[in-house]
């Protein structure tokens, strides 16, 4: 049952091929007074309130949280979007294009008490080209009359318009029937129809104490295991309460076994480990606090974070620390241990017991962290203030600018910001720390995903 090098493979194929998966984007584009916002309230069934304008802040973007018929997808808002009398028809084609760069597929709003003008006409150039999916609306539509001129719109060459009066909901469930068909599926919610104990992994180099956390953690507990009904269990796994709490602790039989990493075998251990990360939900390092911290020590925290776990530091061997060592371990962890800042720890001891039952808070704290889901609106709500606060420096001449975030996917938080132009290092970690310091993440990792239209 050891963890070959084959296992391991097909353990990087799958997460290479996980996709960054993501609710689809529906970009609502149209020249101004079309309808646009009226129509995406509609969408929205105000469920969300559409943000108000902040003085001094161009509402230029706005996404938000869409559900039709149980399907879930984001719209982006371009109804506020900025437009000076001077190539108004350029500007607006301008601005669609960076919708649409950024969606899945396009709803194109036009009026048809109006008809078509030179300014939709641009519009629908950029359209064309970009080869995304459209949904066209005609709307006020309000009753019959205006019916015929809704079908001239056949003219644009985009397909079927679909007579619709936003203001009334006139035709607007046929529009989202159309819009469904058009989006590609949505992603399910990870992890969350797995359910079962939570997947704990108790990792670590050798000697710092891992069989003797689990010895203290399952010691008496067999018996409970084999009553929890329904719940398989990997025979290297085992079902374990701590805390009031039931988890299932990963590649048990392999610490237990402590197959001691004799030398050359301490690949098969990095092996064994790396698997153990990649089942488990979370991962609790444990480090001995008795020793000097070690480049190994540090890896195994990266190698967490990089596999995108939550995760918990046990400071273990506290018995054996005096005030001395306390004191040197706090300038490690204040000179080594910043990356993992978010990262809960508990001071245990394997051996006494001391605290080991504080374990299962910060494992529940980590997790919740890690599932954690803001709203598109929240989240463009945010985006908004920070880059009203700090907008991005200058470069070239050019201002890159967030226009839209979304946060793809839990498990952990992953966000994608789609932007005018590539951000600078230095900007997308300071986005990132504003997103810890407003929403939190205790115990996960964040990932901040960039998609640039220059
Ligand atoms: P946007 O600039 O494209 O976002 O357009 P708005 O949603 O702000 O709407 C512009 C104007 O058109 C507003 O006065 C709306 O009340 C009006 N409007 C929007 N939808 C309809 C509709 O279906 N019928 C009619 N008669 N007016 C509408
Ligand atoms: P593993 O290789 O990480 O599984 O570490 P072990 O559980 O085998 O522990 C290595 C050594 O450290 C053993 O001699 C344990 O008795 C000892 N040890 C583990 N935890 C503690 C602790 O909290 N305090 C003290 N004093 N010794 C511990």
């Amino acid at each position: 049952s050891d963890f070959s090098t084959a296992e391991f493979a097909d353990f990087e194929a799958e997460v290479a091929s996980e996709e960054l998966l993501m609710k689809p984007v529906l970009a609502v584009v149209g020249r101004p007074n079309v309808g646009k916002s009226t129509l995406v309230n509609r969408i929205l069934g105000r469920r969300e309130a559409v943000v108000q304008d902040t003085p001094g802040v161009t509402r230029d973007r706005v996404s938000y949280d869409a559900n039709w018929n149980g399907r879930e997808f984001v719209v982006v808002d371009t109804g506020g979007w900025v437009s000076d009398a001077k190539g108004l028809a350029h500007q607006i084609a301008e601005q669609a294009e960076l919708a649409i760069g950024a969606a899945d597929a396009v709803l194109f709003v036009v009026d048809s008490q109006v008809g078509i003008t030179d300014e939709d006409e641009a519009v629908v150039r950029v359209l064309r080209r970009s080869k995304k999916p459209v949904v066209l609306a005609a709307n006020k539509v309000d009753d019959q009359r205006t019916e015929a001129e809704a079908t001239s719109m056949w003219n644009l060459g985009l397909g079927q318009p679909w007579a619709i009066s936003a203001i009334h909901g006139r035709g607007t469930g046929d529009l989202l029937d159309a819009v469904l068909e058009a989006l590609p599926e949505a992603p399910q919610e990870r992890y969350s129809e797995v359910g079962g104990p939570r997947r704990v992994a108790i990792v670590g180099k050798p000697n710092v104490g891992k069989s003797s956390l689990l010895n203290k953690l399952s010691g008496q507990q067999r018996a409970v295991v084999s009553d929890m009904s329904g719940t398989t269990v990997d025979p290297v796994d085992e079902l374990c309460e701590v805390g009031g709490q039931m988890y299932r602790l990963i590649d048990t039989a392999g610490i237990r076994k402590r197959v001691k990493e004799a030398s050359g075998h301490e690949y098969y251990a990095s092996l064994r480990t790396q698997g153990a990360i990649e089942r488990a939900e979370v991962c609790v390092v444990v480090i001995d606090a008795s020793e000097p911290l070690t480049e190994q020590d540090l890896r195994i925290l990266s190698n967490v974070e990089d596999t995108g776990k939550a995760l918990v530091i046990a400071f273990n061997k506290w018995d054996l620390t005096d005030e001395e060592r306390r004191k040197y371990l706090d300038r490690e962890i204040e000179r080594d241990l910043v990356a993992f800042r978010w990262a809960p720890t508990v001071n245990i001891s394997a051996l006494t017991g001391r605290n080991v039952d504080k374990l299962s808070k910060a494992v529940e704290e980590a997790l919740a962290g890690w599932e954690t889901r803001i709203s598109t609106g929240k989240l463009n709500a945010f985006l908004g203030r920070v880059a009203a606060a700090h907008p991005h420096p200058l470069r070239g001449g050019k201002q890159p600018r967030i226009l839209f975030g979304t946060q793809a996917q839990n498990c952990p938080p992953t966000f994608v910001l789609f932007t005018s132009g590539q951000l600078d290092q230095g900007y997308e970690r300071f986005v990132e720390r504003r997103l810890r310091e407003d929403f939190g993440f205790t115990g996960s990792p964040v990932h901040v995903e960039v998609r640039a239209r220059e």
